[in-house]
């Protein structure tokens, strides 16, 4: 059973999750969401959201503090993990997942790893020049 309009919600966030360059924090969502469904609840947003997590489509990143945000996972046995400026708030992505062979190890041992977080804070190098 699939709903029209519920089909062209999930639609829009997946689609402005691909087109961003960067994870998208939930009030970024759904003030580009807005502009599309005026009348789209947040409430709304989360639920597709979950339902897309849920779908491995996407991927949940803490960053800045344990804020939420969200990104397109392009592909579904690889994810990036991202290191945000706590000046510019740039966000860069790291080069590879570091802990797949820390979790071989652990599921090794017979454990089942749903997910993981990773999170670095930082200064990038722009703006590390101000700190010397
Ligand atoms: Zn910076
Ligand atoms: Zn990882």
């Amino acid at each position: 059973m699939s709903n029209g309009r519920n089909t062209k919600q999930k639609q829009l966030i997946l689609s402005i999750l691909k087109e961003a360059d960067r994870p998208l924090s939930i009030n970024e969502i759904y003030s580009k969401t807005v502009c599309e469904i005026p009348k789209i609840a947040k409430s709304t947003i989360y639920r597709n959201i979950d339902a897309m997590l849920n779908q491995n489509m996407i991927e949940k990143y803490y960053l800045n503090d344990n804020e939420i945000f969200y990104s397109f996972k392009k592909d579904k046995n690889n994810h990036t993990h991202f290191i945000i400026c706590e000046d510019c708030k740039k966000v860069y992505n790291l080069p590879d997942c570091p802990l797949k062979e820390l979790e071989n190890s652990i599921e090794a041992e017979g454990f089942i790893i749903k997910d993981h977080q990773l999170q670095i804070t930082g200064i990038c190098k722009n703006c590390a020049s101000n700190y010397k």
